[in-house]
């Protein structure tokens, strides 16, 4: 097992440095960016996805990966990802020294063509060489590479894409090398029953230990209905958002990632150990907010923890409900 997963249940990665940043046309200066990473992981947590290595043309906002990932390797624990559309993003990620590196694939050709202008072919000819570059890598600097399936739900432009489908590109992305693949509901369109069908179909095709995480967006309203849907089946890595950002939800085609202090919250009463502390998290509010004002939500920042909560208890109300029974 992973020793970064030593002492808790369930991994949050903390994808808002990139997945949020990226879909907000603000862009935050790098210094505030370093000072959310790290006060995240003071928070306790353990892994962040800090940026995306896209031409700075097309996306501005990224234009700082590569001194955010050297800044983030500094910090003691934490495991450092990064988004690469491709293998020039892959080796400037791993010059930089990123630990984990995720190339999405998007399972609808049509958007893939869209957005990356490359058919699945051309996708996989990406990992092909990428694989090969971190081959010719000492063993204990190779980064973790991992292939989102990412529209895996459903697309925007194509609808549903079968499971089959889906499941046919996960398996062609462990035989090309990957370490593991990934889901993600870039749309939002997944639903509770989808996401335990999927991750189970996937787990019979490859295995399960390659396929741990989910990445959520709560577009309409289910993400964390889907998490718990994951979380049943037992997927152990979630992807979320502090502040959901990247998305308002009173915003027309809002399309923000889980939040993570919803999800923090919600694990925590449960009686799970994600590592992180509540209070902190809540308090890293202050530097997103202060760089970049009014995009960030949450429910549980808006209406704070119930009265008399207390974290890292053995669940919420289940120690009440068990006294009561016996
Ligand atoms: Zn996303």
């Amino acid at each position: 097992m992973d020793t970064l997963m030593s002492g808790i249940d369930v991994l949050i990665s903390e994808v808002g440095p990139r997945d949020g940043l990226q879909s907000i046309t603000s862009v935050m200066p790098t210094d505030a960016k370093k000072a959310w990473i790290a006060a995240e992981a003071a928070a306790g947590v353990r892994e962040v996805e800090v940026g995306s290595f896209v031409p700075a043309k097309l996306l501005p906002q990224m234009a700082d990966t590569a001194e955010v990932v050297s800044y983030a390797r500094t910090i003691k624990g934490l495991k450092v990802a990064a988004l690469v559309p491709n293998f020039k993003g892959a080796e400037a990620a791993i010059a930089a020294g990123a630990h984990k590196i995720t190339l999405p694939l998007s399972v609808s050709e049509t958007h893939s063509l869209k957005n990356l202008r490359k058919t699945h072919e051309e996708v996989f000819e990406e990992v092909r060489q990428i694989v090969a570059l971190i081959k010719t890598l000492p063993v204990d600097r190779r980064p973790q590479f991992e292939g989102s399936l990412s529209t895996a739900f459903g697309c925007t432009l194509e609808g549903l894409i079968p499971e089959v489908t889906v499941v046919k590109l996960g398996e062609r992305l462990v035989a090309l090398g990957c370490d593991e693949v990934g889901l993600a509901d870039t749309t939002g369109y997944a639903n509770p029953a989808q996401v335990k069908s999927m991750i189970k179909s996937i787990w019979a095709a490859v295995g399960r230990d390659k396929l741990t995480g989910i990445h959520i967006h709560n577009t309409r309203g289910l993400g964390l209905a889907n998490v718990l849907a994951a979380l049943d089946v037992g997927l152990t890595t979630f992807d979320s958002s502090l502040g959901g950002l990247g998305g308002c939800p009173f915003a027309p085609g809002a399309s923000g990632n889980i939040v993570t202090e919803d999800l923090v919250f919600m694990l925590d009463s449960m009686g799970l150990k994600t590592g992180i502390d509540l209070a902190a998290l809540l308090k890293v509010r202050d530097i997103v907010k202060a760089a970049v004002p009014d995009e960030m939500y949450g429910f549980t920042p808006d209406a704070g923890v119930p009265k008399g909560y207390v974290q890292g208890g053995q669940g919420w109300g289940l120690g009440a409900a068990k006294m009561a029974a016996e």
